[in-house]
Formats: structure tokens, C-alpha cells, sequence
């Protein structure tokens, strides 16, 4: 059943920029080149900016640039690979206890960014003697980065142990990122005492075998040593802080939408009533009963949740989301349409409105609202599905094997980029934009089959 699948919360099938960074963090090692998945919803991605925001900015880092992505994967564990994504697990949402723990977890890695860690792995990636594939792995980590064309820099990485140690960081760097940590949450006004909460929960894992701890704790060493020196930073910082109401409820809705779709639907019935924030209830329960396919239900929930905070765009891309899967087109397309007024510079909200207008026949809108999607995330696999699609029934066939290309090189199947590039470069005016982007993927294509 449609509505069953994790719909919104879409599966970008296999990132070829996650899966290989799969392969580079510990656990993951163990599955070599499996595909991860990114969970985009631009109401969770909304709430962590939220809960990430001042911590950025006490950082040092461009706030506005900083994006915090959830990976679907139940176990605990949190990266960075460039300077400006922090990936963090879904399990770990799940598991932190509090929004200062959660917001302990991103000043870390935040830190990780600020101190240099990043670029002083690039450094060394760059002088690795066994260097073969390098370009590859900068290559995805730029197009990761979400700047600059997507499909140019993007080449399938290699395993090399090179690669491996690449996202692990040493004591001394744990280190620092801790007493930086201690220092960002104290300055953005959080109370730093989530750091201390977030290694309580791993101590003892150093004891275990690799096999048995988690991802977190392999990629950041924890150590009785590590423990001490931040209940000293965290001492250092002076008094408690209370929570942040703004906070607290953007923890809770995060985590409410995040397992109201992962969860099972009566499970979430069961727990919703305990949500002390009531339009974060109605949403999840909204969830719950569209799962079990009671669309009047769900549209009563969530239009109670709308009625109470009738600003919010993220209620009505959820209204516009139940709608389409329920099959009504034109009221979808109203619903995302308020949407897009509301955030009209959301990429995952101007994606909804483009679909909810394809299917309700509005051809040209929906290919100008998918491109100005596309414009601002190209990492959206279903954006450039959909607009393949849309340039297909639109008798453009160049355009259509160009997002097809950018696709598959998105997902790492090079081979397959370069057979739909190939066509495109055939059917579009040479020289121009489309062609020139289409030649990119082409030649990434090349490389990546000279290199293999
Ligand atoms: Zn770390």
C-alpha cells in the first residue's frame, strides 16, 4: 500500500555519497558499500536547524550553510565529511534522551568542522601516496557540500584503507571537540551538561569488542581519560542552564515525526497522548491514522494541527503529502501551494508542490517548480526523478536523459550516468547549460571506467 512506504520521509535509493562514506566509518565497514539512506523531511530538517542553529554560530561556522541531514539507520552514530553537512543516524535521534544531548552531539561534530579535522584529513587524502580514487572521494564530499553542479565531481569511490581511516578521529582531535563543544553550548546558551549525558551513555563501551560498540564510539574514541577532562570543561562553565522551551519543542517534534512513520502506526496512537505539545500529537497521530490508510482521520488531525499553529509550513506540506498519496490531486497542489507561500525557499517543500502539480496536470508549473527545487538541493533523488518524468511528457528527451545522467551519478552508477549522458549530449544544443552539464557527467563516466 502506498501510504505504507515512508513516503515523504523519502528512501533516496543508495547515495553513493553516503555509501561510501559507509564504508569509511567503522561499523559500517562490515558492509561494504551498502547503500545508506538519507531521510529527507523538510519538517525534520527544519526542527534540527533549529536545535543546530546557535550552536553554529557560537562555532564560528556559516549557520545559514550548515545543514543537518538524518541518516536512516537505527543504530547510534553521527559524522561529518565536509564543512558544511553533519549526518546524524536516526537511531541516535531516537536514543538521545533530551534536546541538550542532541544538541551535544552537533556541537561536537560542529567542533570536528571548526578545529580543522576535516581539513586536515583532506590535507593528508591529498598527499596519500595511494591516491588512486582520491578525486573521487573530494569529489563527493564537494557534491555533498550541495554546491556547485551536482553530477561533475561525483565518481564511485574505493575501499582503500586510506579511506578507511578517514572518518575516525584521534584522541587529541576527540578531545578538543569536546572542550569546544563545552564552550558552544555554554555561549548559545544551552547547558553543556548533555555532553557529560552523551558520554554517560557509552561508558563501559571502550571495554567491549569493536564488534559490540556502536558506530559513535568507534568513530569518537571515549575514554575514562576523555570522560574526566569534559567534566572538567563542563564544570568550568559555570551554573546550570535551564531548557529552552523552543528547544525542547522542536526536540519533540523531531522525534514525534521521525517515529510516528518509522514506527508502527498503533504504536504511535498509544504514545501520542503523551505529547505534552498538543499540534505535535495531532501530527503524529495525523501520521499514524494516514498509515492505516483512515484518510478522514488523518485529515481531521492534521487540520486540528494547522488550526493551532496556521503559520506553519511543515503542517501543510504534511496535509498536501496525505493528500497526494490519497490520490487528490488538485487539493494536494492547494495544500503544498501554502506551503511554498509559507517557506517559499524550502527545496523539500517546493519538491512537494512540483509532484502535487505534475499529477495534477499542470505540466509547465510543476517543471518550473521542480527546477526551482532542483536550483537549491540537487541531492534530491526524487526531484530529479520527477523531472525527468516532466521533460519526457513534455517531448524534451534531452532534458529527460540529463536528469536521468545527474541521477544515477548521484546514486554512483556511473555506468549507467554515462549511457543516459551520452544521449543527452546527442539531443541538446551544444554549448549550452543543459549540455555542458550533461558533458560533465559523461566525463565522470569516463574517468570512473579508466579508473576501474
Ligand atoms: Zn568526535
Amino acid at each position: 500500500m502506498a501510504i505504507d512506504r515512508f513516503s515523504r520521509l523519502a528512501s533516496i535509493p543508495a547515495l553513493t555519497i553516503c555509501a561510501l562514506i559507509g564504508t569509511l566509518i567503522g561499523g559500517i565497514m562490515a558492509r561494504p558499500a551498502a547503500a545508506l539512506t538519507l531521510l529527507r523531511d523538510a519538517d525534520i530538517e527544519h526542527g534540527l536547524t533549529e536545535l543546530a542553529f546557535p550552536i553554529l554560530r557560537a562555532a564560528g561556522l556559516n549557520a545559514a550553510r550548515v545543514r543537518v541531514l538524518v541518516v536512516e539507520d537505527s543504530s547510534f552514530n553521527a559524522f561529518v565529511v565536509d564543512h558544511n553537512t553533519i549526518f546524524l543516524h536516526s537511531g541516535l535521534i531516537e536514543k538521545v534522551g533530551s534536546a541538550r544531548m542532541l544538541q551535544a552531539v552537533i556541537a561536537h561534530e560542529a567542533a570536528h568542522i571548526a578545529n580543522g579535522h576535516i581539513a586536515r584529513r583532506i590535507g593528508n587524502l591529498h598527499s596519500a601516496r595511494n591516491a588512486a580514487g582520491l578525486g573521487a572521494v573530494l569529489g563527493i564530499i564537494a557534491a555533498a557540500a550541495g554546491g556547485g553542479q551536482a553530477a561533475g565531481g561525483i565518481a564511485i569511490g574505493t575501499q582503500s584503507a586510506a579511506y578507511r581511516t578517514f572518518l575516525s578521529h584521534t584522541r587529541a582531535e576527540e578531545a578538543s571537540a569536546d572542550r569546544s563543544a563545552a564552550s558552544f553550548l555554554a555561549w548559545s546558551g544551552i547547558d553543556p551538561r548533555g555532553l557529560l549525558e552523551l558520554h554517560h551513555a557509552f561508558e563501559g563501551q571502550e571495554l567491549l569488542s569493536l564488534a559490540n560498540q556502536d558506530p559513535y564510539m568507534r568513530s569518537h574514541p571515549l575514554t575514562r581519560d576523555r570522560i574526566r577532562a569534559a567534566e572538567d570543561y563542563v564544570a568550568a562553565q559555570g551554573d546550570r542552564i535551564p531548557p529552552d522551551p523552543n528547544h525542547d519543542y522542536w526536540f519533540a517534534r523531531v522525534r514525534g515525526k521521525l517515529s510516528a512513520f518509522a514506527r508502527a502506526p498503533a504504536w504511535t496512537l498509544r504514545r501520542a497522548p503523551e505529547e505534552a505539545h498538543r499540534d505535535i500529537r495531532l501530527m503524529r497521530e495525523a501520521v499514524a491514522w494516514h498509515r492505516q490508510a483512515d484518510r478522514a482521520r488523518a485529515l481531521a488531525r492534521i487540520d486540528a494541527a494547522i488550526a493551532l499553529r496556521p503559520e506553519d509550513p511543515y503542517y501543510y506540506d504534511l496535509k498536501g503529502q496525505i493528500l497526494m498519496e490519497n490520490r487528490r490531486w488538485s487539493e494536494a497542489a492547494a495544500a503544498c501551494e501554502k506551503a511554498v507561500d509559507l517557506a517559499p525557499r524550502d527545496a523539500l517543500i517546493l519538491g512537494g508542490l512540483g509532484r502535487a502539480q505534475l499529477a495534477d496536470g499542470q505540466l509547465k508549473a510543476g517543471l518550473d517548480t521542480l527546477e526551482k527545487a532542483r536550483a537549491r538541493d540537487f541531492r534530491d533523488a526524487r526531484v530529479l526523478r520527477d523531472l525527468a518524468l516532466a521533460y519526457a511528457r513534455d517531448n524534451q528527451p534531452g532534458m529527460a536523459a540529463l536528469l536521468t545522467a545527474e541521477r544515477y551519478a548521484l546514486a554512483g552508477q556511473l555506468a549507467d550516468a554515462g549511457i543516459h549522458a551520452r544521449r543527452a549530449v546527442i539531443r541538446l544544443p551544444r554549448g549550452s547549460p543543459p549540455w555542458q552539464r550533461a558533458q560533465d557527467v559523461l566525463s565522470a563516466s569516463e574517468k570512473h571506467q579508466t579508473r576501474n
